[in-house]
């Protein structure tokens, strides 16, 4: 990282849109409540808004403040992204299945975007499409590969451009050609954030920051929620705390959420015709390596948002940063000597079988496992969780269909990562 760099360890995010605090610390906490929720990011609030809209009386806990996990952490990114390819798909639930998870997915993209725009959110969010570039030679052939599957089976619209006119998608020469998908935006995720909270504050939802859920117990009248504040009853209860599940020890979402660290770091602003070149078309941008980066201008249009792993799994941010900045010249080398102003971390959560689940365990649902694609999924995901609980017929979704699968002895911390980190860095350096 530039050395005389004189940067924040906190989201760039928070900037412009800062995280508040809401009747912390158990303050007017509700002895009852019909549904209680857990955890105040994307999910939690989509599944408060459609439940208090219904009229019912909506609680939700929340460890940290609002949105301090990864809702606000993210590269705001609105991809809809599922890890495993259709194909991959098709071969484990046959064609039928396959294709309506991908077709949830376009359901998703675009009930975020009628989301915003009904919701009248302010959070910078444009349907700018997104450049994949194929870090090596035979990735471009998997790509157009994946991308004629697509759009044979679901009609997609992607498309490949070759090397010789990447130039018209990025300002770089690293990469081997890349395939463009229009139907893929971006967004300020703490404004997003913001716009959701304030909207269900206006639906009287009963908000509390800085307190945890330490268990949930059942029993024949509906859950006890303990707190670290005291206990609330509650009829349901919806557990959405993905990546941040190992909080505390409400072990069974826990035992299903692999948390994974993702790091992003913040540029200074550079000149109008710089970023004009490095973006053309001011898209979101991604790669094909198994770590993978992601990245963006930021929704201003003066610096960039790189995002990836932290090497491997630091905790510091100042060496996870350097990390970044790294492959960020690696892509961009006219611009080395750039400051970063931020660079900041968070959970994404994964899942065994990485795709997203909602599981309904009498009268809790856990929902969440977004694999680092939540932006889209949280929101619909969220919503689902509360249709379903409403008795909805609109609660359809194809991630309450499969197993919500753990492994033996597996509690929440992820021990298996750092291999796995190391073993898909040796196959990045090979182009495997
Ligand atoms: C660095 C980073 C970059 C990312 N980039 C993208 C991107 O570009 N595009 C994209 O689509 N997705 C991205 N993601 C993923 C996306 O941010 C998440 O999938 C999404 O925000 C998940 O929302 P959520 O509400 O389920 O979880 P979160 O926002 O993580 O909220 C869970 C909340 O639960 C709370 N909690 C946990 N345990 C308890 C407890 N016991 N009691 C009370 N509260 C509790 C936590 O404090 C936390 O605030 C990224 C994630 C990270 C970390």
């Amino acid at each position: 990282m530039h050395a005389s760099s004189n940067f924040k360890t906190t989201p760039y995010w928070w900037e412009e849109a800062p995280l508040s605090d809401i009747n912390p610390n158990g303050k007017d906490l509700p002895k009852e409540s019909e549904f209680v929720i857990v955890g105040g990011g994307f999910t939690g609030l989509s599944a408060a808004l459609t439940l208090a809209r219904a009229g019912e009386q909506v609680t939700i806990l929340e460890a940290q403040r609002f949105g301090e996990g990864a809702s606000s952490r993210n590269g705001g990114i609105c991809s809809g992204n599922l890890k495993p390819s259709l194909e991959t798909l098709v071969n484990i639930y046959g064609m039928d299945f396959a294709k309506k998870i991908y077709e949830e997915g376009v359901l998703a993209r675009k009930f975020l975007a009628d989301l915003i725009e009904e919701e009248d959110i302010d959070c910078d969010f444009k349907m700018v499409g997104r450049f994949s570039g194929a870090n090596h030679p035979s990735h471009y052939d998997k790509l157009a590969r994946e991308s004629d599957y697509l759009n044979e089976k679901i009609n997609l619209g992607s498309y490949m451009v070759s090397k010789q006119d990447q130039h018209d998608e990025i300002g770089s020469d690293l990469y081997f050609g890349g395939a463009v998908r229009e139907d893929i935006g971006g967004l300020h995720p703490a404004k997003f954030h913001k716009g959701l909270l304030d909207r269900v504050k206006e639906a009287e939802v009963s908000l509390h920051s800085q307190i945890k859920v330490n268990e949930i117990v059942q029993n024949t009248s509906g859950c006890l929620v303990k707190t670290s504040y005291g206990d609330i009853k509650a009829s349901k209860v919806i557990v959405g705390t993905n990546g941040y599940s190992n909080l505390s020890s409400m072990n069974w979402m826990a035992r299903r959420i692999i948390p994974i660290r993702s790091q992003i770091i913040a540029t200074e602003e550079m000149a109008e015709h710089v970023i004009d070149k490095l973006f053309p078309k001011r898209r979101m941008h991604g790669t094909t390596l198994n770590l993978y980066n992601y990245f963006r201008p930021a929704p201003n249009g003066k610096g960039i948002i790189f995002g990836g792993r932290s090497g491997a799994d630091r905790d510091d941010p100042v060496r996870s940063g350097q990390h970044l900045y790294k492959q960020l010249i690696d892509i961009f080398p006219e611009i080395d000597g750039v400051k970063i102003s931020h660079t900041w971390s968070g959970y994404t959560g994964y899942t065994f079988d990485h795709m997203p689940h909602i599981k309904q365990q009498r009268d809790i649902v856990y929902a969440g496992g977004y694999c680092g694609s939540g932006v889209v999924w949280a929101p619909w995901v969220g919503t689902k969780t509360a249709l379903m609980l409403l008795g909805s017929s609109e609660s359809k979704t194809t991630f309450s269909k499969s197993d919500f699968e753990t492994r033996p002895l597996y509690k929440g911390t992820p021990w298996f990562v750092p291999p796995i980190i190391w073993w898909y860095a040796i196959k990045d350096k090979f182009g495997w």
